[in-house]
């Protein structure tokens, strides 16, 4: 059977719709490649959310296609995802190497596809069209995908953590944002049907799940198969929908249930979803950590309308209040977009304001760069590319800066983290992750992967903690 390499740009849904089509080509006996040098299909999983990402995404297509004509003329090259959905056949019609277009909607067709185009059967597949119920088909994992990499039936050891996609799609229409065009509106998998994945994957030694979706705070409120009430509920919940809880919450709650499952996070929310019923899950759910990311975007409420965020800063910070009462400990991260159109020195400064009030323990900074068929391309007073990178190095300092004082803060404390498995950086170490979702190095080996151990906080490095298994009796 042929060999596949898929490499993924952007974000976490997009790692999860890559791992997802994998394991179903794995199911129908293709086997992983190590790289994309030595593979039969080549697949780019694309990402559309900024112009740099789609331009790295060509030119590597285009060092492929270079390649492949020259050397190996039966590699089969394909694009899925975003850039794939928004672009379709122009993608085909630019790079004619191309065979093969996958959309967003359209993942669970990829090996029936890559069929075809491998036996002969058709030359080049474009499908970029919408898919009822396609929400529901980013289910296979490939926890064990090393076997076919090693080829020696060795097995490798367990995944702790997971991703299990929840929805798809947003309707907010921020306007910077292309998502909506390229994911579609929001459509929602059934609580049974997620909490079925989820129990698989605990019963295969997964502790921890993060429920992963565009917008998950707006889980089950469209379109989808979450919106038939006889499908909806667990059984083990009431019957009929609650009016007080949202069905994100509910969600949360089933999940929770889940015998073996240690720990629950989700991304990504956005802020105008977390009502009181979610911040009082923090207080009620232990399974639930302590950890939210909440992208903020800007600290200016003139700015958050033009981006047409729907919250105001005043609600923002209410809600980081609320949060922080509810769990004092809890780690908060955000997005911030810095210069976007009409952007002022004035509205920057509110929003280096908010980063020092919130404390935020991270924050990931974009540059506004303008993203075509969106209103804010085409919004006046566009700010120059010099101020943009200004600001964003002013406030990246702030970040560091508060940064370092909290993860300082972790030194000689003791915390738990839940054990994922080797560091990456350097495998001799192991790694885990603290309930407030910072990575912590120490000293152990693999007897430790999977446990909620307690660690000793020893040094703080650049967003990484470093600490030794705490000893029982130790002060
Ligand atoms: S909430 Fe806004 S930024 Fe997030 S995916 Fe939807 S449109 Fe894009």
């Amino acid at each position: 059977m042929p060999s596949v390499f898929i490499k993924t740009y952007g974000c976490q849904m997009n790692e999860r719709d890559s791992e997802a089509v994998a394991a179903q080509l794995v199911a129908k006996g293709y086997t992983l490649a190590p790289s994309e040098t030595v593979a039969d299909v080549v697949l780019l999983n694309t990402c559309s959310v900024r112009d740099f990402a789609e331009k790295k995404a060509i030119g590597k297509m285009q060092n492929l296609a270079a390649d492949v004509r020259k050397n190996r003329p039966n590699v089969v090259l394909g694009f899925m995802g975003c850039m794939a959905q928004s672009r379709g056949q122009e993608l085909i019609d630019k790079l004619p190497d191309v065979d093969l277009v996958l959309g967003t909607q359209k993942f669970h067709h990829a090996a029936d596809y890559l069929d075809e185009i491998l036996t002969g059967h058709r030359d080049k597949i474009v499908d970029v069209a919408a898919e009822s119920g396609s929400e529901a088909t980013i289910r296979e994992h490939l926890l064990y995908g090393n076997i076919a990499r090693n080829g020696d039936g060795h097995r490798p050891p367990l995944q702790i953590t997971a991703y299990v996609s929840i929805m798809q799609g947003c309707n907010q229409r921020c306007t910077f944002c292309i998502v909506p065009d390229t994911r579609g509106e929001e459509r929602s998998r059934s609580i049974p049907d997620i909490v079925a994945e989820c129990r698989q994957l605990v019963s295969q030694g997964v502790k921890e799940i993060t429920l992963l979706g565009q917008i998950v705070t707006s889980y089950g409120k469209r379109g989808g198969s979450s919106r038939e009430p006889e499908n909806f509920l667990p059984s083990t919940l009431d019957a009929r929908p609650s009016t007080t809880k949202t069905p994100f919450v509910q969600l949360l709650e089933a999940v929770h249930e889940i015998e073996g499952l240690q720990r629950i996070r989700f991304t990504s929310p956005h802020p105008k979803g977390y009502g009181d019923d979610l911040i009082e899950a923090y207080a009620r759910l232990p399974k639930l950590v302590e950890s939210a990311h909440l992208p903020v975007q800007s600290g200016s409420d003139r700015v958050l309308k033009l981006m047409h965020r729907g919250y105001t800063r005043e609600r923002f910070l209410g809600l980081i209040k609320k949060l922080r009462r509810a769990r004092p400990d809890i780690g908060i991260t955000t997005d911030i977009i810095v210069g976007f159109p009409g952007e002022t020195e004035d509205d920057f400064e509110l929003t280096l304001s908010l980063a020092r009030e919130v404390e935020f323990d991270n924050a990931y900074l974009f540059k506004y760069s303008p993203r075509r068929d969106t209103p804010a391309a085409e919004m006046p007073d566009q700010v120059p590319l010099k101020i943009r990178e200004e600001r964003n190095h002013r406030l990246l300092e702030t970040i560091n800066e508060i940064g370092k004082r909290k993860y300082d803060a972790f030194v000689g404390r003791r915390t738990q983290i839940l054990v994922e498995g080797p560091s990456r950086k350097n495998p001799a170490r192991m790694t885990g992750r603290t309930r407030c979702n910072k990575i912590v190095v120490f000293e152990g080996s693999e007897r430790h992967r999977g446990q909620l151990l307690d660690v000793k906080i020893t040094r703080a490095g650049s967003f990484t903690l470093y600490g030794d298994p705490a000893i029982l009796g130790e002060d």
